[in-house]
């Protein structure tokens, strides 16, 4: 008798197409997504890694566990606060809640007591001048690195940015400043020298080229030894004297001083030391959403905001929402992890620790991110074998702790307390795994690649 092919066995599209779990699937999935995931497995058949009775099981399971969205949330155990390769600061409470009611439609570029047209984000922008009083006027935009292009580009494009050459930085991954600028059309005048740049550079610098003098914060590194800079407060006295803008990057976004990051630049002294326009990030030290923060004074925010770029580099609804709650709302979690009490987190550490027999160690977190550089917070860790890295990443939820000099260590800084239970399951599932893997024939020990580096 002749053999039938084993392929020609395995179900037709349509009918995978008409299970109940794929019906099911419809509601969150688009019919191009579930034609894929059927063309997928039954490819699978074909190359005979499946038998064709499988074949409708394992596209009802595809269609169940398929989500439209890939993003995965994260526990992040690496001590690192402003993690930039796990989306920098998580949102409050209030923010969250913030997006989820501005999905809809939503008033934001509408009066709606008189049905008129209204400034976009005038919320955002009361909450910031509210806890920024120092700042006349502000504008929201995309990102940090927005902020400044729209700052150069609108007081200096075919003129001159005056900066430091200490201050001409990479604050990320291919992410310079100096070509940032010079992509705006506006050209760099570099004054001073690597670690010394003083008030009579700028002030030789200065003529009827300037557009604007720049100060940036070197937020991802320390100059140490014999350095010195231009106080902000005498540039202010030597811009003003000029009539030239003066600009300085904070980057972090604090608006106000915190006690425990002690030289890191805020909005509220840097404009009270005579700056006229702070740039700033929102989803760093302020701990909100991606954002782009400009404060100071009313004339140089409304030309900013006149520019035809300010529409290219707008921020969106539930940026704006997310970033108005953040300011005007309480503590963010960014702000709970740089300030957890070391004491609490060694507690918590220890019981974690306690239930899967294993040594807590001193650990310093960081703020990350391009923040307060050098600056260690100290905390504690419990401290795993290596190995366990990888099955903590690829669990669920997915861990990522920090490894480091041969060792797996977690840091609960940036865990919420209630997470702490979802965090030890994780683990008891990660140690099992690892277990099961060590003692197979020709298991790995699994990858040693915590990734815990942070990047702006
Ligand atoms: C992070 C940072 C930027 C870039 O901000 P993004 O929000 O990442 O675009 C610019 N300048 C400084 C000093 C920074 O620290």
């Amino acid at each position: 008798m002749e053999q039938v092919d084993p392929r020609r066995l395995i179900p037709r599209t349509d009918r995978l197409l008409a299970l109940p779990a794929v019906e099911r699937a419809r509601a969150r999935l688009s019919e191009a997504v579930l034609l894929s995931l059927v063309r997928e497995v039954q490819q699978r058949a074909r190359r005979g890694e499946l038998a064709p009775d499988r074949v409708a099981d394992a596209v009802s399971a595809a269609a169940q566990e398929r989500s439209a969205a890939s993003l995965r949330p994260v526990l992040n155990a690496t001590g690192v606060v402003v993690h930039t390769n796990l989306g920098r600061a998580p949102l409050s409470e209030a923010a969250v809640a913030a997006v989820v009611a501005a999905t809809g439609y939503v008033d934001i570029e509408l009066d709606l007591t008189t049905g008129v047209r209204s400034r976009r984000g005038s919320g955002a922008r009361s909450a910031l001048l509210a806890a920024c009083p120092a700042a006349e006027d502000a504008l929201v935009v995309n990102n940090g690195a927005a902020a400044l292009v729209l700052a150069t580009t609108a007081l200096a494009a075919g003129r001159e940015v005056v900066i430091s050459r200490g201050e001409l930085v990479e604050i990320g991954a291919g992410f310079r400043l100096p070509d940032l600028i010079a992509s705006t059309g506006a050209r760099l005048r570099e004054v001073g020298t690597t670690n010394r740049t003083h008030l009579r550079d700028y002030a030789d610098a200065l003529g009827p080229d300037t557009g604007c003098i720049l100060k940036v914060h070197p937020s991802n590194f320390r100059v140490q030894g014999f350095t010195s800079g231009a106080p902000m407060d005498d540039l202010a006295a030597l811009a003003a004297g000029h009539g030239v803008p003066l600009v300085a990057d904070i980057g972090s976004g604090l608006l106000a001083p915190d006690a425990a990051l002690p030289d890191e630049p805020d909005a509220a002294t840097t404009l009270a030391a005579g700056a006229h326009l702070v740039t700033a990030s929102g989803d760093k030290l302020l701990g909100g959403p991606q954002a782009g923060l400009l404060l100071g004074r009313a004339d140089l925010v409304a030309q900013l905001s006149r520019h035809p770029l300010a529409r290219a580099v707008r921020a969106d609804k539930l940026t704006l929402a997310a970033l108005e709650a953040t300011v005007a709302g309480g503590a963010v979690p960014v702000g709970r992890s740089v300030h957890a009490d070391p004491t609490r987190l060694r507690e918590r550490a220890e019981r974690i620790a306690a239930a899967v027999n294993a040594p807590v160690v001193p650990h310093d977190g960081r703020v990350g991110g391009g923040g307060a550089p050098g600056l260690p917070l100290p905390g504690w860790a419990v401290r795993l074998d290596e190995a366990i890295a990888v099955h903590l990443r690829t669990g669920s939820p997915a861990v990522l702790p920090r490894v480091h000099d041969g060792a797996c260590l977690l840091d609960l800084r940036c865990i919420p307390e209630a997470d702490d239970e979802r965090l030890l399951a994780a683990v008891h599932v990660a140690l099992a795994a690892s277990s099961a893997t060590a003692t197979s024939p020709g298991g790995s020990t699994g990858g040693t690649n915590g990734m815990t580096t942070p990047t702006a």
